[in-house]
């Protein structure tokens, strides 16, 4: 790859290569050799590399005048890294740890966040996380210092900075005195963030000039002026799971920034040497990444001694030589979307210690509506809601007063919506935000904490003509004038409850009340329990069925249609000039014992997939990258594709034709 091309594109096919060394070891880098380190990254296809200048005990690994050396470190290790890279073309990207430096909290204690209790060191001191640095005192200058550093020794290509605490205020005498008179809560997270929010500025100065240059666990919306592109770290058999990403990758993608999607080849988390996954998982990362419209990266860590393990890189070459053949349709392509989910207020900024509040029902949204096959983006209160036929409001987004104009322009326009539990409610929570749209009262929290529903004709398609439980409660509302039920409530016998002889376990439906469970208004529709939170919870289909029901009645004509195709594969649209691509995958991660993982793929066959022309018309149909012609037809607006066997992933490609021949 010449200059030109590394100045134009970026890279695609990413490694973090992460190199955190315990001071005991005394053979740092010994076996390390340039040539044959940067030799394995190109012939796994690798184009782009995180190396380390300072890990998360402290050491540096290069020969450093401000920081701490490694003990056992035998060469210029980050030096030598920089330049056998550069040789091969591949861009290099210095890692600094910022929220962990333990060599540096041993030696100034007074450089650690003091937690509000107190406590420097907190109980688990396996977890890496234990004691953590505050950048409000002078270990900020002296991370500025090696990053100036290192900028001056190294013709490095950006710099990744790891850890930022967004999670744990400091109450040290320095972070005291920024806070408001009563050092609340709020204030503290403000201060924490705003501490952050100006080291990134000062090493955005410091590094106007590179390429890449990211923040890592700074929320993705308050570091997009600093930073210049984006990784989502998402090990899905680590602490993230399946659910993060999907739902973390349809909104970071919308801020204006290169992303890629950092996942790990690791069997359980970081720091796991041993652990290598199974070849059809780490692939399953890579396709979903490039068919959500962003890049791959792979989570490695380095041997001390310095040399990449073989099997692990045969393993992830294997992958990105496929990726690369793909790039022609893959670079630089953007998301095709109609319905966003949008997230709570407090989802964009801090505290975000209410993680599972605030993003389950965000994650269950968007695993509903993939499993549906809609297109689906995720959104905060800023961005724009007039790109969407359909705007989801999951569980409990409030309406921040300065937004209400924008939500009710929306609906004034024919947007549709449907809200859940107190979805919709004004900031104050006394009453829903758009009364008159919403067309129901607030009546504060239903009083049964078990209850049914049962749903009208018009609602019933897939859904039993029974009474379904509600697991979870939610509000109670009263209809008003002019608003449909399409699910009235069932009371229980009684409550889930203790009586001093017997726990009331059993408790079935007793009879219908004129309650609402589902109302519409127009193009508004509430569900009354938190129906995404539930299905994060409980998995049960017929909310599913609930939400879809809803939603054709708002969007008849879906941009993706598909028949003879599983809910567990994933369909999503991805547009460059004068070509769409459908990308499907076909995978699924199976819950063994306690861990969830992926063997092989699936194999789907005699698949028909539609997609809504909108007016274009297409003239060559054929899969990537071998191209295979596609049979298509073009029907009622939508051509439809033929496609006799998907193995795992299958990327297809619509080629446009403008002007449509006449
Ligand atoms: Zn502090």
């Amino acid at each position: 790859m010449s200059n030109k091309q590394m100045k134009m594109n970026y890279p695609q096919r990413t490694i973090h290569l992460d190199f955190h060394t315990m001071p005991g070891v005394k053979d740092v880098g010994m076996d390390f050799n340039g040539r044959e380190f940067a030799k394995t990254l190109r012939e796994a296809h690798v184009d782009s590399i995180n190396v380390f200048a300072k890990c998360n005990l402290g050491f540096a690994y290069y020969p450093t005048r401000v920081g701490i050396p490694h003990p056992g470190l035998q060469c210029d290790l980050l030096g030598e890294m920089v330049r056998a890279c550069h040789n091969e073309g591949i861009l290099v990207a210095a890692y600094f740890n910022a929220g962990l430096d333990h060599e540096n909290a041993l030696r100034h204690r007074d450089w650690c966040v003091l937690p509000e209790d107190g406590t420097i060191y907190r109980d688990d001191k396996l977890n890496p996380f234990f004691r953590r640095m505050c950048l409000n005192t002078a270990y900020g200058d002296y991370l500025l210092a090696m990053t100036e550093e290192v900028l001056k020794l190294y013709p490095i290509d950006g710099l990744f900075f790891d850890c930022f605490n967004p999670l744990v205020p400091c109450y040290g005498i320095e972070c005291r005195k920024l806070m408001d008179d009563n050092s609340s809560r709020d204030s503290a997270f403000a201060v924490l963030n705003r501490v952050n929010l100006e080291f990134a500025q000062k090493v955005m100065e410091l590094a106007s000039d590179k390429k890449l240059l990211y923040f890592n666990c700074i929320p993705f919306r308050d570091q997009a002026p600093y930073c210049r592109h984006f990784e989502i770290e998402c090990l899905p058999q680590g602490e993230w799971g399946y659910d993060n990403f999907p739902a973390n990758v349809r909104y970071t993608r919308n801020l204006g920034r290169y992303t890629i999607g950092q996942t790990g080849r690791f069997q359980g988390g970081w720091g796991d040497f041993g652990g290598i996954r199974t070849a059809e998982s780490l692939r399953f990362d890579c396709y979903h990444a490039i068919s959500n419209a962003v890049t791959c990266g792979v989570g490695d860590h380095m041997h001390p001694r310095g040399k990449l393990d073989r099997e692990v890189y045969q393993l992830i070459g294997s992958i990105f030589a496929d990726l690369k053949t793909l790039e022609p349709w893959t670079a630089e392509a953007r998301a095709v979307t109609e319905i966003a989910v949008l997230i709570p207020q407090d989802a964009m900024g801090y505290p975000i210690t209410n993680w599972e509040e605030v993003n389950h029902p965000v994650a269950a949204a968007v695993r509903m509506l993939s499993e549906l096959k809609y297109q689906v983006n995720v959104i905060d209160w800023d961005m724009d809601f007039s790109a969407y036929k359909v705007l989801i409001m999951p569980d409990r987004v409030f309406v921040p007063d300065k937004h209400r104009g924008k939500l009710e322009e929306y609906i004034a326009s024919g947007g549709g919506v449907i809200s859940s539990g107190y979805s919709g409610l004004s900031e104050d929570k006394s009453d829903f935000a758009l009364p008159d749209e919403w067309g129901i009262a607030y009546e504060g929290q239903e009083k049964f904490n078990i209850s049914f529903f049962e749903v009208k004709p018009d609602f019933a398609e897939n859904i039993p003509r029974t009474q379904i439980s509600i697991y979870d409660p939610g509000i109670s509302a009263a209809v008003k004038a002019g608003t449909e039920i399409a699910a009235c409530l069932w009371e229980p016998y009684f409550n889930k409850h203790w009586d001093g002889y017997h726990g009331y376990y059993y408790v079935p439906p007793k009879q219908a009340t004129n309650r609402p469970v589902l109302t519409r208004k127009g193009n508004v529709f509430h569900c009354v329990f938190p129906i995404f939170k539930s299905y994060y919870e409980h998995a049960y289909v017929v909310y599913r069925s609930m939400i879809d029901n809803c939603i054709k009645k708002m969007l008849p004509k879906p941009l993706i249609k598909a028949k003879n195709l599983p809910s567990f594969a994933r369909i999503t649209v991805t547009e460059q000039d004068k070509r769409t691509m459908i990308h499907i995958l076909a995978y699924v991660p199976e819950l063994r014992g306690k861990k969830q993982i992926i063997e092989e793929p699936v194999t789907l066959t005699n698949v028909e997939i539609a997609l809504r022309a909108d007016g274009t018309c297409f003239k060559n149909v054929y899969t990537a990258p071998n191209m295979e012609k596609i049979i298509y037809s073009v029907s009622d607006g939508y051509v439809t594709l033929s496609i006799p066997e998907i193995r795992g992933y299958s990327l297809i490609v619509l080629e446009n034709s403008t002007p449509c021949p006449k």
